[in-house]
């Protein structure tokens, strides 16, 4: 069988199970493996404070996720494997290199404990050495990067097992905090409900990701997706929560208060990496009105990495938010991310710029909660799942049940047209179709409540 038959059987289970990027915006994994590249790096780095998925699944699930890494090491075709995970886990870095050693295969890299260590272009900097054109994709320097939980997942596809539950971590002001796999469509309050001390909706916020990078949840019905990494609770008053509540203001200030100081621009890591952005530019360009010209278009640069906002800037603005803003205002115009030229060599302030996360933490107020956060036992099926039908990048899947149907744990539920971007959707309870919209499909178990 040549290469390209290998990649295509190798593929048809993951494409039918749904799987998509873990840990980030959730891109098909199948397109992504459909692909020639000559290095792939398992993303072990596991960057936001608090999370432990990452860690978890390569403590207690290691089996499959090298399973999934040798899936996806054949389907892209690449001579060198390397699984990355930070230095500062000792005994999981211990044991990987052991398993490592037996089979030489992969080359385990232990990263230092810097954010945004987990940043794909970043990481491909770190472990290979090659810097992804700004704006581009490691595929463009050889490389295919790829979350621990998507090659588990691989694993679980090539046993027959579709997606259908998410890991995820939660953390924050709660007693215990804890790793768990949910049923996709889970509402976020049941798994909180789990949480001790249960926290109060009228004393607390809950971030859906991490604490960098996450969002507040607004309605704790929401239901858990394929993405879902971190539920983060935190008091109400606390510095991430009004950040992120205070969006608005932030963006308005912005126009009047930046002094210009540049340090946003100094501890911007893809500024440090080489990119041609430079967050205080396109400050100073808000301040005259709106950025204009290249100014503007490097705000497509920005990976909303929030070291900007959340640790560089005393004055606290957003240049994070300004650069959405201002990709926003060019997608409504048509103006898409400009193409920009290759580059050899990251600035000099790069490594010595980078931010340790320890002081992050500390910045952020979030030391008082750093402790582990085991993996419990798989949550139970719920009474109801809510099912997005859009969880991933490209079109929304298109339902193949009516309500009234009967479903397996595992049965798909929708679909994506032959030849679109998207991925399958199964259902992750047994029970009864209750409902089906053109975004969400509602699964009651065994037909209750109907
Ligand atoms: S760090 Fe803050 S004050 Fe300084 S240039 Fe950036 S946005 Fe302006
Ligand atoms: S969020 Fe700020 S620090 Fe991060 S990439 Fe964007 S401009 Fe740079």
């Amino acid at each position: 069988m040549g290469r390209k038959q290998r990649q295509k059987a190798l593929l048809a289970p993951v494409q039918a199970a749904g799987i998509v990027g873990a840990g980030g915006a959730g891109f098909p994994t199948h397109v992504k493996l459909a692909s020639k590249a000559d290095a792939i790096i398992a993303n072990g780095a596991e960057c936001e404070p608090l999370l432990e998925v990452d860690g978890q699944l390569l403590t207690y699930h290691l089996e499959d996720v090298l399973t999934g890494l040798e899936a996806a090491q054949e389907a892209v075709g690449a001579e060198c494997a390397y699984l990355a995970v930070k230095a500062k886990h000792k005994p999981l870095v211990e044991k990987l290199r052991q398993v490592a050693a037996i089979r030489s295969w992969p080359k385990i890299i232990s990263l230092p404990d810097v954010y945004p260590i987990g940043d794909e272009q970043i990481l491909v900097h770190e472990v290979l050495g090659r810097i992804v054109p700004p704006g581009g994709l490691p595929l463009q320097v050889g490389a295919v990067v790829i979350n621990i939980e998507t090659l588990y997942n691989i694993a679980r596809a090539l046993a027959g097992e579709p997606v259908t539950a998410t890991y995820l971590t939660v953390h924050g002001a709660v007693a215990e905090p804890f790793t768990t796999l949910a049923p996709i469509g889970t509402a976020v309050g049941d798994i909180l409900a789990l949480a001790r001390p249960l926290p109060a909706p009228d004393d607390f916020a809950v971030i859906e990701g991490g604490p960098m990078m996450g969002h507040l949840i607004h309605d704790l019905r929401q239901p858990v997706t394929k993405t879902t990494k971190g539920l983060v609770v935190l008091p109400k008053d606390h510095i991430i929560v009004t950040g992120l509540q205070s969006q608005g203001a932030n963006l308005r200030r912005a126009y009047s208060v930046c002094s210009q100081c540049t340090k946003c621009t100094d501890l911007c890591p893809r500024h440090m990496l080489g990119h041609p952005l430079w967050p205080h530019r396109i400050m100073r360009g808000m301040a005259q009105g709106r950025p204009q010209g290249e100014i503007a278009l490097s705000a497509f640069l920005c990976s909303e990495c929030g070291i900007c906002d959340n640790y560089a800037c005393f004055m606290g603005l957003s240049p994070r938010q300004v650069n959405r803003r201002v990709k926003a205002w060019l997608l409504a115009e048509g103006l898409g991310k400009p193409s920009f030229t290759g580059l050899d060599q990251a600035r000099d302030s790069w490594p010595r710029g980078r931010v340790p996360t320890s002081r992050l933490v500390y910045r952020l107020d979030l030391a008082r909660w750093v402790k582990p956060a085991p993996l419990r036992d798989s949550l139970p099926a719920p009474t109801s799942v809510e099912i997005p039908l859009k969880q991933h990048v490209g079109v929304t899947a298109q339902p193949i049940v009516r309500v009234g149907d009967p479903v397996s744990l595992g049965s798909m539920v929708a679909q994506v047209p032959d030849g679109l971007l998207g991925a399958a959707v199964h259902s992750s309870i047994e029970g009864i179709v209750s409902s089906v919209s053109d975004r969400i499909i509602t699964i009651r178990r065994g037909g209750e409540g109907g």
